[in-house]
């Protein structure tokens, strides 16, 4: 039996599997990122918890064919150097180099995003499919593009920024410098800076009560608490950002005209049902020509998993091109 290595670096931790060349999940071994001690220190974790992966599989990593992993930020799609993840400390890392030195085995690497739209496209929500999209409403919003089966990555990794396609023109100021990106409107971080600014004023108590004026404290679970004990401020600021994530969508839908729109990550997790239904219906009454009333919209379907394991994917595609 032969197996590939699928890793997840995200900001606050690195996650490895060891996965049959049927795509079955041996294991997974999580460590913190430590990204407060800087690029060669979190390296360091990756280079372990791929050890420990494969110790805790009772594999000899002889037989590991390949490593796929992500890393959040700009990737460079040939060469898996990550230009710059400011959060990581990594700046014109050479990320897969260092790994094919280090474990003397194929290396690729992803965006995050792309990663895990890539293990949905295989292995989740959208198996069979063609030409699919993907949204993650988080810190920020990440995109991710599919077209005619194969992830679309752009010039130097940078296709697929959704989160800053500019759907209000004098809307919020957004961390890329513009102003009105979608992110601004329609991130997690967004939508609690909002609830954050009421909560603080006394309009939402559930949220102040757990919080305490504390943004970091509002999480995606608080946000879908606060949203189902029916509090008409926190329905409205989260609807009123699912309303503009659909106004997003539907720029989206007439540029590439997909099948489905995949919505991922832990707010749409916690919260799907306003996202996918008030998300969906203003993307289908918005885009051209009726053309959003074809396009599926649908929740990831397998959490944390499907970004190592598309990122396991990638792997199999680099072995898979030398034949
Ligand atoms: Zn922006």
């Amino acid at each position: 039996m032969k197996y590939y290595i699928g890793f997840d670096l995200g900001g606050t931790k690195v996650v490895a599997a060891v996965i049959t060349e049927k795509f079955e999940i041996i294991t997974r071994v999580k460590e913190k990122s430590g990204a407060q001690r800087g690029a060669d220190s979190v390296y360091k974790v990756i280079c372990d918890v791929i050890k420990e992966a494969t110790k805790e599989s009772k594999i000899d990593f002889k037989d590991v064919l390949a490593i796929g992993g992500c890393a959040p930020g700009l990737v460079c799609p040939k060469t898996g150097v990550i230009f710059n993840t400011p959060n990581l400390g990594f700046k014109d890392y050479p990320l897969k180099a260092n790994l094919e030195r280090d474990f003397k085995v194929p290396a690729v690497i992803e965006n995050d995003v792309n990663a895990g739209l890539y293990g949905e496209l295989k292995f989740g929500a959208a198996k069979g499919m063609q030409n699919v999209l993907a949204l993650s409403p988080g810190t920020g919003i990440g995109g991710g593009i599919v077209i005619d089966g194969k992830l679309y990555r752009g010039q130097k990794g940078g296709a697929a920024e959704f989160g800053h396609i500019i759907v209000q023109p004098d809307g919020p100021l957004c961390g890329c410098g513009q102003r009105g990106c979608l992110e601004a409107i329609s991130s997690r971080t967004a939508i609690s800076m909002q609830l954050n600014s009421f909560s603080i004023r006394g309009a939402i108590p559930i949220v102040a009560e757990h919080a305490n004026g504390n943004l970091k404290k509002i999480k995606s679970g608080l946000i879908a608490k606060a949203y189902n004990s029916g509090n008409d401020i926190v329905q409205e600021i989260v609807d009123h950002a699912a309303n503009y994530l659909g106004i997003g969508m539907a720029s989206l839908v007439n540029c590439f005209n997909p099948q489905a729109i995949i919505l991922g990550g832990g707010l749409i997790e916690a919260l799907p049902e306003p996202f996918l239904k008030i998300s969906s219906k203003k993307m289908a009454d918005s885009a051209m020509g009726g053309m959003g009333r074809e396009v599926k919209v649908l929740e990831a379907a397998l959490g944390d998993d499907a970004v190592f394991m598309g990122a396991a994917q990638s792997a199999k595609d680099l072995v898979d091109s030398k034949k």
